[in-house]
């Protein structure tokens, strides 16, 4: 049967679907080898039920989406005084990948910049490189309610050619944020960005977190909602790259973007949206994500700022 929401996302869909402009991210092959013009809009009621149009099942590396789900972990493993202690939460209004502490506190701005998100991988336990691995890819499977798997070939990519991530590694050890090897560190930051997903996964991670941290289908808790309110806080502030601001006023939702095209939104106590699209605008942020982003929050009045 077609829902109201059937009929909004088609609309928003349609409204989005001629937009070719931006570029696919090309840093590394595996990136720059998708279909461009590739589109999937999910949405994720808190309760469980998914809605969907396009190219929903494709998988695409999680990448930078990652950040705030890594940071939740991190959170939980060592309290949020100790986690406050390393990574700041103000934005940065700089690029994801500057190679820049804050002058005054010595800490990465944030954990949605890469200074930041490579610090929290750090602060993830485990009695080994690969279990810290494996409860990374654990936890973002909890979010999404199935098992979600790696791609190799990304990864291989990434570690290959990741120097400036490396180069923040050893920033941050030089300046005992990271306190222990920062290769290791950077090499778990790469192996998080290249968990592969969907974007009816990224809109259930989105919906576990608008229902406080639980998975609405498996009932499985992935974050405590003290931890959850945290993680949302940055996302809302930090969340779009430094396009954070004009997301803020024109969507109005905590949200993050990753480029390999895919964003995620929350909106609290009632759902999360994802969407896929690999064309991406000169902030990283994909093109046509945010444009039904924009168009969904309209048409639903999602903007928490919103009074009815
Ligand atoms: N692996 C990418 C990097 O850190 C993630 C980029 C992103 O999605 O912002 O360079």
């Amino acid at each position: 049967m077609t829902t109201v929401v059937d009929q909004i996302l088609q609309h928003v869909f349609d409204a989005c679907q001629g937009d070719k402009s931006g570029s696919v991210a090309d840093y590394i092959p595996e990136l720059a080898d998708v279909t461009p013009d590739g589109f999937g809009i999910a949405l994720a009621t808190s309760d469980g039920y998914v809605y969907q149009v396009g190219d929903t099942a494709v998988p695409f590396t999680i990448q930078s989406i990652s950040k705030p789900f890594t940071y939740g972990l991190a959170l939980a493993d060592r309290g949020e005084t100790a986690v406050a202690q390393k990574i700041d939460i103000e934005p940065s209004g700089e690029p994801f990948n500057e190679i820049s502490l804050d002058p005054i506190t010595e800490r990465p701005r944030n954990p949605m910049i890469n200074a930041g998100a490579i610090t929290s991988a750090s602060l993830v336990a485990g009695p080994s490189p690969e279990a810290r691995f494996e409860r990374i890819r654990r936890a973002y499977s909890r979010y999404a309610g199935r098992e979600l798997t790696f791609n190799t070939a990304v990864y291989e990519s990434e570690a290959r050619t990741g120097n400036r991530n490396r180069a923040i590694g050893y920033m941050l050890r030089s300046f005992d944020i990271i306190e222990s090897d920062p290769e290791a560190a950077v090499d778990l930051y790469f192996r998080q960005c290249s968990i592969d997903v969907t974007a009816v996964d990224l809109a259930m991670m989105a919906a576990t977190m608008a229902n406080n941290g639980l998975n609405p289908r498996t009932r499985e808790r992935a974050l405590a909602p003290a931890l959850v309110e945290r993680v949302l806080s940055v996302m809302t502030t930090c969340g779009m790259y430094d396009g954070a601001g004009d997301w803020v006023a024109r969507v109005g939702m905590p949200a993050k973007s990753g480029v390999g095209g895919g964003v995620l939104a929350v909106l609290p106590g009632q759902m999360g949206i994802a969407v896929y699209s690999p064309r991406l605008d000169h902030h990283g942020n994909s093109v046509r994500g945010v444009a039904a982003c924009r168009e969904l929050s309209k048409k639903l009045e999602l903007h928490f700022l919103h009074v009815t």
